[in-house]
């Protein structure tokens, strides 16, 4: 076989070149932000010259809950979804790393934003992508002065695009102003998350998170996190963070598919611990590393292979 990729994408029920899948302006989904959608990352190992997809099954589990949350039609079943981007990626052929995005859209070509009574579509497009953001040098962030929405005002557990005009605002802010990326407070002014993940403080050696009280995306990555911890026996905890606790843990790092594991310098211009990596975050990040990439025995379970 040709070792050229091919730029494919599922829409409309059928895997063409991405150049075809086109949508009118008048789409519902993007006059409304009425989509849901995935973000699925797929690492090239190449002394094994395999592409593994991470935690595939559990992304469109996600992405089902996202569209019944928001009483989105749902077309397909978590494992139809799975076996149409295993097709997918099969056909696009890359041997490099990759980031998968699932899309149920609202595609009527219609008026009044709604959930009900629309019909949906389910698009998936792959694009070649490494660091997102950097994971070795730490990160500079600040306290939003956006708070996270709320999840009795956008369900925050559902990846809804509108929900991201929320993320937009914090993370131009934060750029725009000469940081990284943004920490959201929530609703009652306690640490939430990032911009586009989750967060980790480490104090006393112990992991420390905010809860799915605190307006989070339940993320795939927090939850490996856990997974890996207990692997290298580091004590986890779930509950509220408030902004002071932030400027005195040891470590902080971000968790996300697209973050991966990033660790976190200051806040605020706060320096966290001595300014350099610290031992947990550095732990958990070569550990998740060394998972995605298929070199670690214990955790093949959460990858699919696509050769
Ligand atoms: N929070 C938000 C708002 C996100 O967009 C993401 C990225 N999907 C995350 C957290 C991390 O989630 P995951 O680990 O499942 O990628």
């Amino acid at each position: 076989m040709s070792d050229k990729p091919n730029d494919l994408t599922y829409f409309e029920g059928k895997i063409v070149p991405t150049s075809e899948a086109k949508l009118s302006l008048q789409t519902h989904a993007l006059q409304y932000g009425t989509s849901v959608f995935g973000g699925i990352r797929g690492y090239y190992n190449e002394e094994q010259k395999n592409l593994f997809v991470f935690r595939i099954r559990d992304h469109f589990q996600r992405l089902i809950n996202s569209t019944k949350i928001m009483q989105l039609q749902t077309l397909r079943t978590p494992d139809e979804l799975v076996d149409i981007t295993l097709d997918l990626l099969k056909q696009c052929n890359y041997r490099q790393n990759v980031y998968i995005r699932p899309l149920v859209y609202t595609s009527a070509l219609q008026l009044s934003p709604r959930f009900h009574d629309v019909p949906t579509q389910v698009g998936i497009y792959v694009i070649p992508l490494n660091d997102y953001l950097d994971t070795t040098n730490g990160l500079s962030t600040c306290v939003s002065s956006w708070r996270r929405i709320d999840d009795t005002t956008i369900p925050t557990m559902s990846k809804v695009s509108g929900g991201y005009v929320n993320s937009a605002l914090a993370k131009s802010e934060a750029v725009q102003n000469g940081f990284d990326e943004a920490i959201f407070l929530d609703s009652r002014g306690l640490v939430s998350e990032g911009s586009a993940e989750n967060i980790f403080l480490v104090r006393g050696g112990k992991i420390i998170t905010p809860s799915l009280e605190s307006s989070i995306l339940e993320g795939i990555t927090r939850r490996t996190i856990f997974a890996l911890a207990n692997h290298l026996g580091i004590s986890y905890e779930e509950r509220s963070i408030s902004r002071s606790e932030l400027y005195i843990a040891d470590e902080i790092f971000f968790s996300g598919t697209g973050v991966q594991v990033a660790w976190v310098k200051s806040v605020d211009r706060r320096v966290i611990g001595d300014g350099k990596v610290g031992s947990v975050s550095k732990k958990l990040q070569d550990l998740y590393f060394n998972v995605v990439k298929g070199n670690e025995k214990s955790f093949m379970d959460w990858l699919t292979p696509i050769y």
